[in-house]
């Protein structure tokens, strides 16, 4: 297994994981590249998954943003927990500006 070069997200043993597959054959054959949406996304699922990092209940309030500084891009998330009424910020992920990450298209 190893991560998928669209979007390194999800793990694949196909050249692109099942998600990027989709969204390429069917919806946006133009979409080259993962956007921000998708990535936040799929940070946001994960966190809901996972739940508060104080209490561990599923269903907080959050806010999710992409801030951009010093050619990084960070995906941020920020929490307010309702059941335990603790509200902090959390870093998912930090990629590198304009380098996206490239596949080959397979034929
Ligand atoms: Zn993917
Ligand atoms: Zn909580």
């Amino acid at each position: 297994m190893m991560l998928c070069p669209r979007c390194n997200l999800r793990e694949t043993e196909a050249s692109l994981c099942s998600v990027c597959m989709l969204k390429i054959q069917f919806h946006k054959p133009e979409q080259e590249w993962v956007t921000d949406d998708e990535i936040m996304n799929h940070h946001v699922m994960q966190k809901i998954k996972r739940g508060c990092n104080e209490c561990g209940s599923h269903s907080f309030a959050y806010e999710a943003g992409v801030k951009e500084e010093n050619e990084l891009k960070w995906f941020i998330i920020l929490v307010n927990c309702g059941a335990c009424n603790k509200a902090y910020e959390e870093i998912m992920e930090v990629r590198v500006l304009n380098e996206p990450i490239k596949y080959e298209e397979s034929e």
